[in-house]
């Protein structure tokens, strides 16, 4: 039996590839967006009450991991990316109906779009509904998951003086808290666990316009070298 879906809106995010991209909401609270609602759900009806919540759940599709053929082990990064395990123990993004959730917080309501911040989400993600957190409900004391026990270690960030200048600049064009997002997604370590980075090994990704370039000078270190506009 087959049902179908249909979105209720689009995420405009700071996320314009998946690299970088925190592995869950919450972890880079600078990391913003704002979910654009379609018709019929964008002339205020369907928000309404909303301005009383401070966080929501976005039920979306993976868009750009959607697979005809469902797996049933996925290879989660958490793990280093070398050990496999039964896709309902995780939150991979392969999974049957490419269908993610995330916890985000709700800035802004207006009557065709949300503000919403702490985000994973890329640039264009169907979104196929929206849910008022519930704190009684939601956030579930003493409960425990021995697989993803804590927020990923984070490693410090360090600024090339000229990275940092270009990043300040660009924060002011933007109006946005640019050198936070860099240092919480960075933070993070974007790096496939099995890549051991030499020193001279340059990585990249895009937030918002900009192709933001960083090194590892030493293990568990991350220097940012460059904030640029995007190609
Ligand atoms: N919080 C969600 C969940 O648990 O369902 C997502 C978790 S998933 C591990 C997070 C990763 O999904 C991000 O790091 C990003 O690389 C990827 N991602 C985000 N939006 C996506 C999209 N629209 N299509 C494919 N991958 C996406």
């Amino acid at each position: 039996m087959a049902y179908s879906v249909s979105p209720i809106g689009f995420v405009r995010s700071c996320f314009k590839e998946k690299f970088a991209i925190p592995r869950q909401p919450q972890l880079a609270p600078a990391a913003r967006g704002v979910l654009e609602l379609i018709p019929p759900f964008d002339q205020g009806d369907a928000v309404q009450g909303l301005e009383q919540v401070s966080h929501v759940w976005l039920l979306f599709l993976f868009h750009q991991a959607l697979e005809d053929k469902p797996r049933l082990k996925v290879r989660p990064p958490r793990l280093g990316g070398n050990k496999s395990m039964g896709v309902f123990a995780t939150r991979a993004t392969h999974r049957p109906n490419g269908i993610g959730q995330s916890v985000v917080k709700l800035d802004r309501v207006e009557a065709n779009r949300l503000w919403i911040s702490g985000i994973d989400l890329l640039d264009g993600t169907p979104i196929l509904d929206v849910k008022p957190y519930v704190p009684y409900a939601d956030s579930i004391a003493g409960a425990s998951n021995e697989i993803a026990s804590s927020a990923p270690l984070l490693i410090p960030v360090q600024w090339q003086p000229q990275a940092l200048e270009q990043a300040q600049l660009h924060a002011l064009r933007l109006q946005e808290p640019l050198l936070e997002l860099i240092e919480q997604c960075l933070a993070q370590d974007p790096r496939p666990a099995y890549q051991v980075p030499s020193p001279e090994r340059e990585y990249g990704a895009q937030f918002w316009d900009l192709d933001v370039r960083w090194h590892y000078p030493e293990p568990g270190l991350i220097r940012v070298l460059a904030v640029v506009p995007a190609n």
